[in-house]
């Protein structure tokens, strides 16, 4: 039996974590945290790490020369520098709406970039 211990980054309480690990790596108990997402948050953690990415890409004819982007659910932690490679060859043009789907499937991930605010068009109203 393994034993981990960590912070919860789920919301501000940062619970103090311990987790107890199976040989094979499974997850055999939890203690310690507040409540169930914690739970769910260092099983993750431990066995199968996730992260949302975020960056910006630059926009043509925009109001602002570059658009934050968000990853529309969190990426497996060892892909991360793949998506962020993705994300440095993309622009885009303005206008773009929050929201807006900037590219589908990430590095194959099933995962889409999305704009993480609204960019109007240079000279328009
Ligand atoms: S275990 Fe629950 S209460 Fe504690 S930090 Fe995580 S989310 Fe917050």
């Amino acid at each position: 039996m393994k034993r981990a211990e960590l912070d919860c980054i789920v919301c501000p309480a940062s619970c103090r974590i311990t987790v107890e690990l199976s040989e094979e790596g499974r997850v055999v108990s939890v203690s310690g945290n507040g409540c169930r997402r914690g739970a769910q948050y260092a099983g993750t953690e431990l066995t199968a790490p996730v992260r949302m990415v975020t960056g910006t890409v630059p926009v043509e004819g925009g109001l602002i020369k570059r658009l934050p982007v968000v990853t529309s659910a969190p990426v497996p932690k060892g892909r991360i520098f793949d998506v962020m490679k993705e994300i440095h060859h993309i622009h885009v043009c303005a206008p773009v709406a929050v929201g807006d789907i900037i590219r589908e499937n990430l590095c194959g991930l099933g995962v889409e970039l999305k704009a993480a605010r609204t960019v109007g068009r240079k000279g328009e109203p």
